[in-house]
């Protein structure tokens, strides 16, 4: 079950912070949903199950363990693992992970969720005065963010069928900006330019970092 306004105000706070606001939240989400797995539903059989089935956590997702402080849990997840292959290596054959890690499938849930979510705000009327948090329409905060970082915006396209206006002028703008400011960074690199390098702002001295991040994502 979607939880609409649960939805909107983790947006909202994720809005506040730098960076993508759904990495945000995919960072802080996949953390408890992994805390959950450890201590609730170590004795569930379907996730005990599915995490059988894939072998455990990805490698990304792994390293998350390391830092929990319930080293039962880590160690009966994980000894399954190892019993299987332990198990493989006397037979000389490894068997075919029929599932994707766990955690990944949270996240690509969660991902679509949120997306499709963001994808549904209408055009927020901005003459509205709004008397409480609630009452402030997605795009006028959301617009106020850094925006999604390619990883996600490229997700959001693939998901909906139409990107509204207010949410496509926005990221693209936003895009074609970096590329600019990219571009100029490249130009004012070059031999003898070291004047021009010298104009450009602290931030657009070091727009490859943006650019990185931004293409990357900044899922843990
Ligand atoms: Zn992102
Ligand atoms: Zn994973």
């Amino acid at each position: 079950m979607i939880d609409k306004h649960v939805n909107f105000f983790a947006l909202q706070k994720a809005c506040e912070k730098p960076g993508c606001p759904l990495c945000t939240i995919i960072n802080e989400r996949i953390d408890r949903y992994i805390d959950g797995m450890l201590f609730e539903h170590i004795s569930d059989r379907t996730f005990r199950a599915q995490y059988k089935a894939a072998g455990g956590f990805c490698n990304r997702h792994s390293e998350i363990l390391l830092s929990y402080r319930d080293g039962l849990a880590v160690a009966i997840l994980g000894r399954d693992t190892l019993q299987d292959y332990i198990a493989d290596f006397k037979k000389h054959r490894i068997r075919k992970r029929k599932e994707i890690c766990p955690a990944c499938k949270e996240q690509s849930r969660m991902e679509k969720e949120f997306l499709t979510f963001i994808a549904e705000a209408k055009e927020a009327n901005i003459s509205t005065n709004p008397q409480n948090n609630e009452d402030i329409p997605l795009p006028i905060f959301f617009v106020k963010s850094q925006g999604l970082c390619i990883q996600h915006y490229a997700k959001l396209i693939t998901f909906t069928k139409k990107v509204p206006k207010w949410l496509k002028n926005f990221q693209e703008k936003r895009f074609i900006d970096l590329e600019e400011r990219t571009s100029r960074f490249i130009d004012f690199s070059a031999w003898g330019r070291q004047k021009d390098f010298e104009s450009l702002s602290e931030a657009d001295k070091v727009v490859w970092k943006e650019l990185a991040t931004t293409l990357r994502g900044e899922v843990k």
